[in-house]
């Protein structure tokens, strides 16, 4: 990708509104009674984050938690450390991670290890978009809002080197 090209639209706003709210409809099947947990990995999820729950009419709690900034541009390391933890105990409660991106997989993973030991009632993944063409350790997405191309991916949240993080539209760059 080029990020000195000008970002073109992948996903409308219209149809990112649309999607969480039908990811919203399927989680509160799935939650209302439970009290959920609602894990925010930082920074690229805080805009799906913040729409999501708005979308969801019961009681529940958030946390976050952020990763060594382990990306530059839009190469990754393989190497992640759990830069800010969550603040609260998660023990007996109904987790649900909520992930801007499933890539190569490896982030969820790494979480997912680390969440097991602090014993959750239950854990599950909501993932805005889904890159399966990258996938390089299996992840079960409970909650899928998109599957995107073999592209990188800007906007919602997402960001290239902290830029176009505020971009209401999901856009990449270049030729689809
Ligand atoms: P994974 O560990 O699954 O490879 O990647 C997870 C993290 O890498 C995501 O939470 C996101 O921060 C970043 N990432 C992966 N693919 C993309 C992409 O296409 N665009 C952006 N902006 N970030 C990505």
């Amino acid at each position: 990708m080029s990020p000195q090209s000008e970002p073109q639209v992948l996903l409308t706003r219209q149809e990112i509104a649309a999607t969480v709210n039908r990811l919203a409809t399927e989680i509160m099947k799935d939650y209302h009674g439970k009290n959920p947990l609602l894990i925010g990995i930082l920074k690229g999820s805080f805009i799906f984050m913040a729409d999501l729950v708005r979308s969801l009419d019961f009681p529940l709690t958030m946390e976050f938690i952020a990763f060594s900034s382990y990306r530059r541009g839009t190469q990754s390391s393989e190497k992640i450390q759990v830069v800010q933890d969550l603040r609260s105990p998660i023990n007996g409660r109904d987790v649900l991670v909520i992930e801007d991106i499933v890539d190569t997989g490896l982030t969820y993973d790494f979480l997912l290890q680390h969440l097991r030991k602090k014993e959750p009632a239950s854990l599950k993944l909501c993932a805005l978009t889904d890159k399966p063409s990258r996938r390089k350790v299996p992840v079960v997405i409970d909650y899928l809002g998109f599957t995107v191309p073999n592209k990188f991916i800007v906007g919602y949240g997402l960001d290239c080197d902290e830029k176009f993080r505020h971009l209401p539209d999901i856009c990449f760059f270049g030729d689809i």
